[in-house]
C-alpha cells in the first residue's frame, strides 16, 4: 500500500467512483455518462465508492494527506472540495477540476450567543463566506469539473441547466463562466432577491424568470434536461452536487481536530444539504477517520415544512406540499427532490426535524447578528430551531453544537433592512431585537450629548 505522503497529487490512484441507484443495487452508471435516474425504477441515484480501496489507507495518514493540503496553493488540492479528491471524485483528471477554492469557510465560535442560551460549545459553520456566497460553491464545483471532463472526451454537452430558489444559479453560473460552459438559469420570478438575481446575469448565464414558483421552475428544468438529451442538469437531484457537500462534514470534524460535534443544524429546502452531511459522516465512519456519528437537525420554515409533517409522522408517509411564501425563499420549497435520500440520513442519525415561524426565524437572525454574527433567514430557520431544541432540553447545555449557516447575509438585504424599518408586518414579524439609526445634528455638542446619553443602553446590549 502507498503510504500518505507517496500519494501524489494526481490521478494515477486506485480509487473509483459510480452512480448507483438507491434501490437497484445491480444498476450502476460511469460518473461520465449523463444520467439522472435509475434506467429501471426510476429512482434517484447516488454516488458510490470503493470503499475497500480507500479504507485500505489508515485513517491516520488519511487526516495528515487532508491536512496537509488544507488550504495551501498546489492546485486544486488546496480547496478543501478538491483536497479530499480521492473520496469525492477521483475521476475527474487534475486538468479538468474547475475549481474556486471551495470550502475552508470559517468556523465561528458563537461565544456569546452560546453564553445566551445556556450552550457553552455553539459553533456556527460559515458556508456563506465562498465564491457566490452560498454553500452550493461546494457541490457545484464537482458538478461543473465532471462536465467538463465529459467535453474533453469528445461528447456533446451545449449547456448545463438548472432550476433555483437563487444561490445554485449563481453557483452554477460562475463555475460555467469560470469553465467556459453555457449555463441556462431557470428562477421563479419574484421569489429571489436583487443580489442574488443579479449573479447569474454578471456571469453571462442565459437568465429566464418564470410566474411558477421553484416546484414548477424544477419540473421544466427536468422536462429540458430529458427531452432535450444536450442540456446537463445541474440541480441536486443530480448526486455529483452531494459529492462535493458531503465534505462539509469532513471539514467542520477536521476544523475540530477530527472530533465530532454531538449536534448539527442544518436549514432544510430540497434536502440534498442534509443527505451529502449525512454521507459524509458515514463514509468518513467506514473509512475510520471517526468513531461516533452526530445527531442531526432539519430546520424548515413552517410555510415549506414537508419534512417536518413527515417527521411528525414517524416517516410513515411524505407527502409534498404547495411551500407558502416565506422570508426564507431559498428553502420556500414543497416538493424536495431529496425526501427519500433525507429520511434515510435521519433515520440512521436519530435525526430531528424542527420548524420555525417567520417571526422566530426573523428574530433568531437578528439576535444572532448582535452577537457579531450576520444570518441570512435559513440560517435564522436553523438558530431558531436550535433556540426551541434547548428549550425542550433536547439540545443540553454541555453538547458541542454545530449550526450549518447556509448564506451570506448580504445575499439577503432586504430581509434585514425591511427587518430593522419594522416593514415585515405582511409576514407577521415583530422586531423584538430591532435596531435603529439615528438623526442627529451635525455639531460636536450635539453628538457628544447623543452619544453620552445612549451609552449606558449601549453598553447594556453587549453583556
Ligand atoms: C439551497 C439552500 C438551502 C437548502 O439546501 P437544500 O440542500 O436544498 O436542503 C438552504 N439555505 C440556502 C441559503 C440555500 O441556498
Amino acid at each position: 500500500m502507498v503510504l500518505a505522503t507517496q500519494i501524489s497529487d494526481s490521478t494515477a490512484v486506485p480509487y473509483r467512483a459510480w452512480f448507483q441507484c438507491m434501490h437497484c443495487p445491480d444498476q450502476h452508471y460511469s460518473l461520465t455518462e449523463v444520467v439522472y435516474r435509475c434506467k429501471s425504477c426510476g429512482g434517484l441515484l447516488e454516488v458510490r465508492h470503493d470503499m475497500a480501496a480507500l479504507k485500505a489507507l489508515e485513517p491516520d495518514k488519511w487526516r495528515a494527506l487532508f491536512d496537509r493540503r488544507y488550504m495551501r496553493t498546489h492546485y486544486p488540492y488546496g480547496s478543501s472540495v478538491w483536497g479530499k479528491k480521492e473520496m469525492v471524485c477521483p475521476a475527474v483528471a487534475d486538468e479538468n477540476v474547475v475549481s474556486l477554492y471551495e470550502g475552508g469557510s470559517n468556523m465561528f465560535w458563537a461565544e456569546r450567543l452560546g453564553r445566551q442560551l445556556g450552550v457553552e460549545d455553539l459553533w456556527v459553520k460559515q458556508c456563506g463566506d465562498s465564491h457566490t456566497g452560498s454553500f452550493k460553491d461546494i457541490g457545484m464545483t464537482v458538478l461543473v469539473s465532471i462536465v467538463k471532463q465529459i467535453i474533453a472526451t469528445g461528447q456533446q454537452v451545449p449547456a448545463m441547466v438548472c432550476a433555483s430558489s437563487g444561490d445554485t444559479s449563481a453557483a452554477l453560473a460562475a463555475y460555467g463562466a469560470a469553465a467556459g460552459i453555457p449555463v441556462v438559469v431557470l428562477l421563479p420570478r419574484g421569489k429571489v432577491t436583487a443580489a442574488q438575481m443579479v449573479q447569474p446575469l454578471a456571469n453571462g448565464a442565459l437568465t429566464l424568470f418564470l410566474d411558477t414558483d421553484f416546484d414548477g421552475c424544477m419540473k421544466l428544468a427536468k422536462a429540458l434536461s430529458n427531452e432535450e438529451q444536450f442540456y446537463y442538469l445541474a440541480n441536486s437531484m443530480n448526486p455529483l452536487r452531494l459529492e462535493g457537500q458531503k465534505t462539509v462534514a469532513v471539514e467542520m470534524v477536521q476544523q475540530d481536530d477530527w472530533t465530532v460535534p454531538d449536534w448539527i443544524v442544518v436549514p432544510g429546502g430540497n434536502l440534498g444539504n442534509i443527505s451529502a452531511l449525512g454521507k459524509g459522516f458515514l463514509e468518513m465512519r467506514e473509512m475510520g477517520l471517526i468513531e461516533v456519528l452526530p445527531r442531526l437537525v432539519v430546520a424548515q420554515a413552517a410555510h415549506a415544512d414537508p419534512l417536518y409533517q413527515s417527521y411528525l409522522r414517524g416517516f410513515e408517509t411524505f407527502e409534498p406540499q404547495r411551500a407558502r411564501k416565506t422570508l426564507a425563499s431559498a428553502i420556500q420549497i414543497g416538493a424536495p427532490v431529496s425526501w427519500e435520500r433525507a429520511i434515510r440520513v435521519l433515520k440512521t442519525f436519530d435525526g430531528v426535524v424542527e420548524c420555525a415561524s417567520e417571526d422566530e426565524l426573523a428574530d433568531a437572525s437578528a439576535k444572532a447578528d448582535l452577537t457579531g454574527l450576520f444570518a441570512c433567514p435559513h440560517t435564522g430557520v436553523a438558530l431558531a430551531a436550535l433556540f426551541k431544541l434547548v428549550a425542550q432540553k433536547v439540545i443540553a447545555p454541555k453538547d458541542k453544537v454545530v449550526v450549518v449557516s447556509t448564506a451570506h447575509g448580504l445575499k439577503f438585504p432586504e430581509f434585514k433592512t425591511r427587518y430593522h424599518a419594522g416593514d415585515l408586518e405582511e409576514f407577521g414579524v415583530v422586531p423584538r431585537f430591532r435596531q435603529i439609526p439615528h438623526e442627529v445634528g451635525a455639531e460636536y455638542g450635539a453628538v457628544q450629548s447623543f452619544v453620552l446619553r445612549h451609552l449606558d443602553g449601549l453598553r447594556a446590549k453587549v453583556v
